[in-house]
């Protein structure tokens, strides 16, 4: 199905590359792409507008205040089973002003162990560009102290860790100080002064403007020459078109599958069937642990992890461990997260709702995810890991570990999977769309398995590997 909007064009520029969504997956491109290429113009859409200008926790708030933060501003613009958890955060910077207290690589052995979600790609292939994100992304302190020292020894045994940082500066000042990262609205308004103070400017940034259609060049065989977009706030049926080379979709993986199922492109030029197919995310399990009963546990703040144990598939999921306050006494509880991979299964996918549309008349996103009877597996053995951890640490429940709705964990990913074959997946390696030569998936869309690592650092790490296969690209196809 694809749809059209009727009223209201008028074209603006034109641009070599425009890069939908502002996240950390955008944010990535565009920040290596304009460093690389000196003479590329570049375009970002963003459909929410500034709400910060650097991430949550560097304005020195706490997480009960992200939390607050998150209910008033996040929308909802899926139907189905992430209903109920799956939610965006339009803004600029995307979800990454919010989240990313925990920075991980993607661990090697998820590139292979799932069968049916191969990486097509090598883990020494993405080594320099996770060097580059976490020299960019990794912010340089840590939790420390007494406290974060006696969880890492309690848990040892489970080879509980520090979380990555930058320089390590060690810091006991609140239980959230240690967790910032260089956010992707941080490192995209500095780019933009940078751009202001050049003798021309190159990088255009449209807030408040949703991308609704990819539109096909008649003229030119599988390629894409605008962007249809519509400024938030106008009467319905304003719309205008953006003209780029290159198209990279980064609105997040239901988004930008959605975009391109909207668009009605993948049913041209003999794509593949599964644009939308494979949607994954983290089976994710919450609790929270008292500990203030134990004489022996330090006060200060706590933020470590503990990584899975061993490649068996029913073992493959991460702990996080966390202090926040009590919201009724202020007392120091450990809130204890643990994210499983979910199995990569053609039918958990995103379509268009047939009877649900958006405030601009766009077909909202109507979504399947499922646990596999190996998914079941995962979740029982990471809530008997939870209850593992409890034991190591003593104390007791609060609120003892529950696994929270279908898209609670904001990590979803596959829709538009990089594979070799359009029978595998919905792009080929390097992301462009199968059957599309000028549109590319940049964002956790372009993962064949979800593993079990939180995404940041490898999305950035991606859409650095997807600039550098752009920025060798630009001057093939004309902006139209
Ligand atoms: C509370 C919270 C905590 C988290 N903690 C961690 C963590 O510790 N570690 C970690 O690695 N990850 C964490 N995450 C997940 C992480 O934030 C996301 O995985 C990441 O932001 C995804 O990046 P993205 O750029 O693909 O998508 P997003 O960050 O969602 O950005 C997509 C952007 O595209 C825009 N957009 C969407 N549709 C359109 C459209 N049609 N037109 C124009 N713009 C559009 C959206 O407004 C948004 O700004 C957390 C997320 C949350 C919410």
């Amino acid at each position: 199905m694809a749809f059209f909007l009727t009223t209201g064009t008028s074209a603006v520029d034109s641009f070599d590359v425009v890069v939908i969504g502002s996240g950390p997956a955008g944010v990535a491109v565009v920040e290596r792409l304009y460093e690389e290429r000196p003479n590329a113009t570049i375009a970002m859409i963003e459909r929410g507008s500034t709400l910060l200008r650097r991430h949550f926790y560097s304005n020195g708030a706490l997480i009960g205040e992200r939390d607050r933060f998150l209910a008033r501003h996040q929308v909802c613009p899926w139907k189905g089973d992430l209903d109920e958890g799956g939610a965006l955060l339009p803004a600029l910077g995307g979800r990454g002003i919010v989240g990313g207290s925990q920075l991980h690589r993607f661990y090697a052995s998820d590139l292979t162990l799932w069968q049916n979600g191969l990486w097509p790609l090598t883990e020494g292939e993405l080594d320099p560009y996770f060097r580059e994100a976490e020299t960019r992304l990794l912010g340089g302190s840590r939790c420390g102290g007494p406290a974060q020292e006696h969880v890492c020894k309690a848990l040892a045994s489970l080879d509980a860790r520090h979380p990555p940082c930058g320089s390590a500066v060690d810091t006991e000042r609140r239980p959230s100080a240690g967790l910032p990262h260089i956010s992707s609205v941080e490192r995209l308004l500095a780019l933009l002064a940078m751009d202001r103070a050049a003798p021309y400017r190159r990088l255009r940034l449209f807030t408040d403007t949703r991308a609704v259609r990819l539109v096909a060049d008649p003229a030119r065989r599988r390629q894409i020459s605008r962007l249809r977009c519509v400024p938030s706030g106008e009467s319905r049926g304003a719309y205008f078109d953006v003209r780029g080379g290159t198209f990279v979709l980064a609105a997040s993986a239901v988004e930008s599958a959605r975009l391109v199922l909207a668009s009605g492109v993948q049913a041209l030029n003999g794509a593949s069937t599964n644009v939308g197919r494979y949607l994954m995310e983290h089976i994710y399990c919450r609790g929270y642990l008292d500990v203030s009963s134990r004489q022996e546990m330090p006060h200060g703040p706590i933020n470590v992890f503990v990584p899975p144990q061993n490649a068996a598939l029913e073992n493959r999921f991460q702990v996080e461990i966390c202090s926040v306050l009590h919201p009724a006494d202020g007392r120091s509880v450990l809130r204890v997260t643990g994210s499983a991979a979910m199995d990569p299964q053609r039918q958990n996918r995103v379509t268009l709702s047939p009877d649900h549309v958006d405030g601009h008349g766009v077909p909202r996103a109507s979504t399947v995810l499922r646990l596999s009877p190996g998914d079941e597996r995962r979740k029982a053995s990471l809530l008997r890991g939870l209850q593992d951890i409890s034991a190591l640490l003593g104390g007791s429940w609060l609120a003892p570990p529950v696994v929270m709705p279908r898209g609670a964990s904001y990590h979803e990913a596959g829709t538009l999977r990089i594979a070799h074959s359009p029978a595998e997946g919905a792009a080929a390696p390097d992301g462009s769309l199968f059957g599309w030569d000028n549109v590319f998936a940049g964002d956790g869309s372009a993962f064949p398995s979800v593993g079990v690592a939180n995404p940041i650092l490898t999305i950035t790490a991606m859409g650095y590997r997807l600039a550098d296969r752009l920025a060798s690209r630009l001057g093939t196809f004309e902006r139209a």
